[in-house]
């Protein structure tokens, strides 16, 4: 199909072809004349389908035959991310350059004056974040009378992150007769009961993920010492061409420590995590998306659903908590066709959070040692519980617990077992070529409770409360049973 039997205006047409796209992709040529009758419609699609050109598009077209009035938008689009927000709001401006289509962006961490006077000069279009939109509607900034068009998107992220409450007030707010086009990349009987509550007679709209990632990234995984991860992650980004590298943290504050890190060993990278100031999250972006920074370091929200062309390498300086993070984060290279390759780190205890995702991508993660480094074994089992430990003084008391952890645990790495010692330079073993896998005992379970490192770890900062950072050993002894005599 040709994007010319979309019914989609000439100046649209011309934009589309500036940005290069051939033809449309299935969501885009299903969902494109539905919302151009006025229909809702209910999408299932991730990010990755084109989804935004399917609402962007013809809302455009639709737009501009009126105009909005001071402070009274005509649409409304809902992202749960403020990057993601961003992207849409640079696909409208990409599409709608033959137009004189007005648009808002408002997310937080911006400055209200600058959002505020874009609302008083009247606007057609608003990209918002839920919180920060109700911040505005809350200041009398936006009056929601003239919307017509309102997009949800991301739903079931939206979800994930506790914005249903928000986003369910906004509805709320807006006028009755409207077009809704709420777009999920799952479906379940959550967002469900919200799309019977939102949509009108929807038409239902379905399309396949776009290649899993899984299938066309080339990945690995080296297990190390937690003492040795981050001289690892240095050997890695050295020992591979990198053109340009998204490298995960599972928590904010590590985006931090790891970053300065990096500099001070003379690497080019700059963080990326939700604490920053907007500006300087945007103004990161920019540099990293302009080739000025190589390695950007961030968590999984600030990271989601960026779409930067091009990118050679993800390294994944944690294992993820949950199992489809790490679909999201590989998923940021290889895209568009090129090749992308994504190298995970891995620690003794991350056995089961690697199983699990061993389990959801379907095939195994070749196994990479680092010359130098020497590898570690991955653990599946559990520390016996009620074996009493007595706390030592000093910082690297978790990584030896860890690591001795290790030792004891039964050899459930053939391939990191022969690798130790070879000094061989990093090496990525495919399971078919000499079955140099990771054998799985079990999968874990999705974890709901902190992982025991962040339990630690927030420990560790926790004050303690009378016995200051000591603990007396009678308390850690097991209780003696009197004899009888
Ligand atoms: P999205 O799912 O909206 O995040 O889009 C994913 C990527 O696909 C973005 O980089 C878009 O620029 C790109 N894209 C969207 N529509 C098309 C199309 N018809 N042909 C080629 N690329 C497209």
């Amino acid at each position: 199909m040709d994007f010319s039997e979309l019914g989609l205006s000439p100046e649209l047409l011309r934009a589309v072809s500036d940005v290069g796209y051939t033809s449309p992709t299935p969501i885009q040529e299903q969902a494109i004349p539905q919302v151009k009758r006025q229909r809702d419609v209910l999408g299932c699609a991730q990010t990755g389908t084109g989804k935004t050109a399917s609402f962007v598009l013809p809302m455009i077209d639709m737009l501009a035959a009126g105009r909005s009035r001071v402070r009274m938008p005509r649409s409304l689009i809902l992202e749960p991310t403020r990057e993601l927000a961003t992207q849409v709001a640079d696909s409208f401006e990409r599409y709608g350059k033959y137009h004189r289509l007005t648009m808002a962006l408002l997310i937080g961490g911006e400055r209200f004056g600058d959002q505020e006077r874009k609302l008083d000069r009247g606007v057609d279009v608003l990209v918002a974040t839920p919180g920060r939109m109700l911040d505005l509607y809350g200041r009398g900034k936006i009056i929601l009378s003239d919307v017509r068009i309102l997009v949800i998107d991301e739903a079931d992220r939206m979800l994930d992150m506790g914005f249903i409450p928000d986003v369910e007030r906004i509805v709320g707010l807006l006028p009755k007769p409207r077009q809704t086009l709420f777009f999920s990349a799952t479906m379940p009987a959550e967002i469900r009961r919200l799309a019977d509550a939102f949509l009108t007679d929807p038409v239902e709209i379905a399309v396949a993920p776009p290649a899993s990632p899984a299938a066309t990234v080339a990945q690995s995984l080296t297990v190390v010492d937690p003492r040795d991860k981050r001289e690892a992650l240095r050997r890695l980004i050295r020992s591979e061409e990198v053109k340009n590298a998204l490298i995960f943290c599972n928590r904010k504050r590590d985006v931090d420590i790891l970053c300065k890190s990096l500099t001070r060993h003379g690497f080019d990278a700059a963080p990326l995590h939700g604490d920053m100031p907007q500006p300087k999250r945007t103004e990161t972006l920019e540099r990293f998306k302009n080739g000025e920074v190589r390695l950007l370091v961030a968590s999984d929200v600030a990271a989601r659903g960026l779409d930067i062309k091009g990118m050679s390498h993800v390294f994944c300086f944690d294992v993820p908590i949950h199992a489809e993070d790490y679909v999201h984060r590989i998923g940021r290279t290889g895209r568009a066709g090129m090749p992308g390759r994504s190298l995970m780190l891995a620690t003794p205890e991350d056995g089961p959070a690697v199983a699990a995702i061993v389990k959801l991508i379907g095939k195994d993660i070749p196994i990479m040692t680092i010359e130098g480094i020497a590898p570690a074994e991955l653990a599946f089992e559990d520390r016996p519980r009620g074996r009493s430990r007595t706390p030592r003084a000093g910082h690297n008391r978790r990584a030896a617990e860890t690591a001795s952890d290790a030792r004891r645990l039964p050899a459930s790495a053939p391939a990191a077992r022969r690798a130790r010692g070879t000094g061989d330079k990093p090496r990525a073993d495919t399971a078919a070529a000499d079955g140099n896998v990771m054998h799985f005992p079990r999968v874990a379970p999705r974890r709901t409770e902190p992982r025991r490192s962040e339990a630690r770890a927030d420990r560790s900062e926790a004050k303690i409360v009378g016995f200051g950072d000591h603990l007396p050993a009678f308390l850690a002894r097991p209780p003696k049973v009197a004899a009888r005599g």
